[in-house]
């Protein structure tokens, strides 16, 4: 079967080094196998994502020298590759779910989460684990929130533990119930990340995602709702985050740190390529090289999975001071 892999932004801030790492990664990952590559934007979070950063990114990948088969921009067989043009997709999925009995309505006031979330019982690291008040409502107390409040959508995780193995985390053993029951529809309409990344994957044919560290532990939610489904999942590579010299993520907000603000500063993209290429331990030495360069010398078993830190002087270097 014919590799398929995607990149898949959320456009509500400027790409940053440490998406590009992880664009490459997922990008040579695929096209070393001869696999299809699929853009998609993930703007479902209507009020967060804007199209000017979805335009820009799309030259900012162009920029470093990824392509893809599909995407927003040149169509395919999967179209539409906007998420917030395949909401009528989540709706129908939604239904057949609801009907299969795995949602359930939750009444709780945006208050009443932040309780929980300050309660002692703690921080998954999806958020404060919901407690699951709403799914022990009885019909009648169902009926009466209901005549007055609109609810959100959540999913009830199985009391059972699931397994899986990740390519670079390695095999990860998850408890029962895992991050809690999430929201997959919220009360104002939007679908949750969970519930749309699931459909998309499955609805693009995707084997394998490459995705950074931050969401593994969003991997159990979505292989339940494969399996509630009834969708095979993906292979998944969870590939650490970069991080500064202090230890902290690279984020959006660190504005030197944009793709764009890299290219203003006059830095190559083949600089970029290069040093990402050797913190990713796949060459031995941080040459110029273009990611198409790259393509034959990928080796996922290379890629080192504990977080990776990049210099101070790389920092400066690729901001132009
Ligand atoms: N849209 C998500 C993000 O920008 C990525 C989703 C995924 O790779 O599963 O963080």
């Amino acid at each position: 079967m014919k590799k398929r892999g995607r990149f898949a932004p959320t456009p509500s801030g400027h790409l940053h080094l440490g998406n590009a790492w992880t664009a490459l990664l997922s990008w040579w990952q695929i096209r070393s196998e001869g696999g299809e590559y699929v853009l998609r934007i993930e703007d479902i979070d209507k009020a967060r994502s804007k199209p000017e950063y979805a335009a820009q990114l799309v030259e900012d990948l162009l920029w470093l020298g990824i392509d893809w088969d599909e995407g927003p921009d040149r169509g395919g067989p999967c179209a539409p590759y906007r998420q917030s043009e395949r909401e009528e997709r989540y709706d129908d999925a939604l239904r057949r779910l609801l009907q299969d009995g795995w949602l359930y309505p939750c009444y709780c006031s945006r208050s009443e989460l932040m309780k929980i979330a300050s309660a002692p019982h703690g921080l998954g690291s999806e958020g404060p684990v919901y407690p699951g008040n709403c799914r022990r409502l009885s019909a009648d107390e169902q009926a009466e929130k209901a005549a007055v409040k609109v609810p959100s959508m959540r999913f009830a995780m199985p009391d059972e533990p699931l397994g899986f193995v990740d390519l670079l985390a390695g095999r990860q053993e998850t408890v029962a119930g895992s991050g809690g029951d999430f929201v997959v529809k919220r009360a104002d309409g939007m679908f949750g990340y969970q519930l749309a990344v699931v459909l998309d994957d499955a609805a693009m044919g995707i084997t394998d995602v490459l995705r950074g560290y931050d969401l593994l532990c969003s991997t159990p939610r979505q292989l339940w709702l494969y399996a509630a489904l009834g969708l095979k999942p993906p292979q998944f590579a969870h590939v650490p985050l970069l991080c500064g010299p202090d230890g902290q993520r690279l984020s959006k907000r660190d504005k030197s740190l944009t793709l764009a603000a890299i290219r203003e500063a006059g830095t190559g993209a083949e600089e970029v390529v290069g040093q990402l290429a050797w913190l990713g331990g796949l060459v031995e030495r941080p040459e110029r090289m273009t990611a198409r360069e790259m393509i034959g010398a990928f080796d996922l078993a290379k890629v080192p999975s504990d977080p990776v830190a990049v210099s101070e002087s790389l920092l400066r270097r690729l901001a132009g001071e």
